[in-house]
């Protein structure tokens, strides 16, 4: 019976798991506090209507996962949770998402590197302590003016919302684009390069 032991050993420590590209961690509670992932192409709720994931696990640079701990134990102070939408997108879920919505407005064309495929970008949402999803400016991918950072057209208490996941996410040195609220970027995303992760997630 040894054998079958020693094999099945080898196999859980080296075979049959999936390996994960260079570069790449898994983004978990335990390293982000109270972080509620709803990852959104893993679901049929995104601009596709399909799920282009296979599973709802999600994946960061380490520098990344390091400064969204630092944004989780601020938010955690003023009672909030931090609700994942996306993190590292493979380049096969750019595709699906050009092919659902053409528009170089909102997305990265195939042939140009999106951030997320990066490993540098999350996007991001809040819930109550509780684990309670919250009213925000607008859905996520809702390519409108509600998405944008002027938040005058949205209720007052959700924009003050939109502000306090603002103002931890530059505190912990991401930065922000002008028309979608909910994404972020490590202040130096242009220096790290894509990865590819082929035949992982895709
Ligand atoms: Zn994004």
């Amino acid at each position: 019976m040894r054998w079958i032991a020693l094999f099945f050993g080898l196999a859980i420590s080296q075979g049959f798991s999936e390996k994960i590209p260079e570069g790449l961690r898994e983004v978990t509670a335990d390293q982000v506090p109270g972080i509620i992932l709803e990852m959104r192409y893993s679901m049929e709720r995104n601009i596709t209507g399909k799920a282009i994931y296979p599973d709802g696990r999600a994946w960061l640079r380490r520098e990344t996962i390091q400064k969204l701990t630092k944004v989780a134990r601020d938010l955690r102070e003023k009672g909030y949770r931090l609700v994942l939408w996306d993190a590292w997108r493979p380049a096969s879920a750019q595709k699906a998402l050009w092919a659902a919505k053409p528009d170089g407005r909102f997305l990265t064309p195939p042939g140009k590197i999106s951030r997320h495929s990066r490993g540098t970008s999350v996007d991001l949402s809040l819930a109550d302590k509780s684990g309670k999803i919250l009213e925000m400016p607008s859905d996520h991918d809702e390519f409108n003016a509600k998405a944008d950072e002027d938040f005058s057209d949205v209720p007052k208490e959700v924009a003050k919302r939109a502000r306090i996941l603002r103002n931890a996410m530059f505190a912990a040195g991401f930065s922000g684009v002008p028309d979608e609220w909910w994404h972020y970027d490590l202040r130096d995303w242009g220096s790290y390069e894509a990865i590819e992760g082929k035949g992982f997630r895709d």
